[in-house]
C-alpha cells in the first residue's frame, strides 16, 4: 500500500464528478484515501508535509470502474463477429489453443486497462483464471469465477465446487481485490445450479455476475429451445420456457441488489425493465461488444430512466476493440445522444454504484479511495466533461492511481 506520510495529487482542473470541477484542485491523500479535496492553494498551505505532485496542464478525474470485462483475450487473432453463435462456436473450438496463452493476454488486457485509466475492474473468466493478473495489475476489482456445470457434476456438486474454488481464490488477496461467483449464462448453466448459485451466493454475502439477454439466439434458446445455441450445446435439456431471459433469469433468482447483468442488449422488453427495476439489479452495458456480436442496442437510456443502475464494461477483446472503459463510454454517449455529464458519470461513478462500490469509490470525494486518473486536457469552457472524456478515449490518460499507489504515469511527474 501507499506510503504512510500524507500526499497530494493536483491537477490544472480537477473534475470530482460529485460536485463543480475546481480550477488548480488538490487531492489530499493519507493511507490511500482521500481526506480533503479543494484548491491547491488551500490543501498545499494547510498540508506543508505532504508530498506534491501537481499536472498543471491535465485534468484529473475519478478513475474509471469498468463493470464488465473478459482479462483473457488478445486482440491480434479475434473470431469474426456478425452473429452471437457464429462467434461463439468459433470461441468455443479455439479454447484449447487457447490456454497456451491466457496468463499473456490477461496481463496484457489489465496493463491496457490501466493506462486508460481504471482504477477498477469487475472480471470474468473460467474458475477464476485471470484472478493472478488482475491481482497483480495494482488495479482493484473483482474476479467473477464462471463455472460450468456440465464439466463437474449434478447441481448441487457443481455449486459447492465453485463456492469453494472461490473460497480458495479470496485466501491472500491484495487489500481492494476479491473473488466471487458468475452464473455464466443461461444457456450454459442449467436452471437448477443457476437458482442454487444465486442462493448460496446470497448467504454467502457475495455479489454475483451473469450475461442474461445478450443475443438474438440467446432469446430464442430460453424461449423456444431452438436456435444457434441450442445447435451448439447438443441437445437442449432446459431451453423453451417460454419466457424472455429477464423472465427466467427472474424464476430463477438470479435478479437481486447484489447482481450484475452483463448486456441485456436484445429483447429487452418494457415489461422485462420493470421486472429488472423491481428486483434492483444492476446492469453492464457493453455497446460495442453488441456492435460486433449482432445483439443490437441495449435500452440503457429507459432503464436509467427506470431506475436501473446501469455501469458500463469493455467485455473481452475477442469481442471488443479496446480495454478503455472511457473509449466504450464515449461510443455510447454517441449511441444514445448523452451528455459529456452523463458520459464521464456512467464511467466512474453509475459504475461504483452497479457495484455497490459508490461509498468507496467512483468521485473524488473525502472519505473514498484515491481513485484517479489524469488526462491530458485543459477544457476551455464549452462541454468540459466532454472534452475530458474525448481525450481519455483517446488515448490522452497520462497517469492512473489506485487507492494512492501510482500504477501507471508516462509523465514521471
Ligand atoms: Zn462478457
Amino acid at each position: 500500500m501507499s506510503e504512510s506520510g500524507p500526499a497530494i495529487f493536483a491537477a490544472g482542473t480537477l473534475m470530482p464528478v460529485s460536485s463543480p470541477p475546481v480550477r488548480d484542485g488538490a487531492v489530499l491523500v493519507r493511507e490511500g484515501r482521500i481526506e480533503a479535496v479543494g484548491g491547491l492553494s488551500d490543501v498545499g498551505r494547510e498540508n506543508p508535509d505532504a508530498e506534491v505532485r501537481f499536472f498543471p496542464n491535465y485534468t484529473m478525474i475519478p478513475g474509471a470502474v469498468n463493470t464488465h470485462a473478459h482479462l483473457g483475450f488478445r486482440r491480434m487473432d479475434a473470431p469474426v463477429g456478425g452473429t452471437f453463435s457464429g462467434w461463439l462456436g468459433r470461441l468455443i473450438e479455439r479454447l484449447p489453443e487457447k490456454e497456451a496463452w491466457t496468463a499473456e493476454a490477461a496481463r496484457d488486457s489489465a496493463r491496457e486497462a490501466v493506462e486508460a485509466g481504471t482504477t477498477y475492474m469487475a472480471e470474468s473468466s473460467p474458475y477464476g483464471e485471470c484472478l493472478p493478473q488482475l491481482a497483480e495489475s495494482g488495479m482493484a476489482g473483482t474476479v467473477y469465477a464462471e463455472f460450468f456445470p456440465h464439466e463437474i457434476g449434478t447441481p448441487e456438486e457443481s455449486v459447492e465446487f465453485i463456492i469453494g474454488k472461490v473460497r480458495e481464490l479470496q485466501k491472500g488477496l491484495p487489500e481492494r481485490v476479491n473473488a466471487s461467483v458468475s452464473v455464466h449464462s443461461p444457456y450454459t448453466v442449467d436452471p437448477v445450479s443457476s437458482r442454487l448459485a444465486a442462493q448460496r451466493t446470497r448467504q454467502m454475502g457475495w455479489t454475483l455476475a451473469i450475461h442474461l439477454s445478450e443475443s438474438p439466439e440467446e432469446v430464442e434458446f430460453v424461449r423456444e429451445g431452438t436456435g444457434g445455441l441450442a445447435d451448439i450445446f447438443g441437445s437442449n435439456e432446459w431451453g423453451g420456457v417460454g419466457l424472455s431471459p429477464v423472465r427466467y433469469a427472474r424464476s430463477v433468482e438470479l435478479l437481486a441488489p447484489q447482481t450484475i447483468a452483463a448486456h441485456l442488449a436484445t429483447g429487452v422488453s418494457e415489461e422485462d425493465i420493470e421486472i429488472l427495476a423491481r428486483s434492483g439489479v444492476a446492469a453492464a452495458h457493453c455497446p460495442r461488444s453488441n456492435d460486433f456480436l449482432g445483439c443490437g442496442v441495449s435500452p440503457v437510456v429507459r432503464m436509467i430512466q427506470s431506475g436501473i443502475r446501469v455501469g458500463m464494461g469493455t467485455d473481452g477483446l475477442w469481442s471488443s476493440p479496446s480495454m478503455n472503459l472511457f473509449e466504450e463510454t464515449l461510443f455510447a454517449v454517441k449511441l444514445h445522444g448523452m451528455s459529456g455529464a452523463e458520459g464521464l458519470d456512467l464511467a466512474t461513478l453509475a459504475g461504483a454504484r452497479s457495484l455497490g462500490l459508490d461509498a468507496e469509490t467512483g468521485t473524488i470525494e473525502a472519505g473514498k479511495w484515491a481513485d484517479l486518473a489524469v488526462v491530458e486536457t485543459s477544457p476551455e469552457g464549452g462541454d468540459a466533461e466532454m472534452d475530458v472524456l474525448e481525450a481519455a478515449a483517446g488515448g490522452g490518460v497520462a497517469a492512473t492511481v489506485v487507492g494512492g499507489n501510482v500504477i501507471y504515469n508516462r509523465l514521471g511527474a
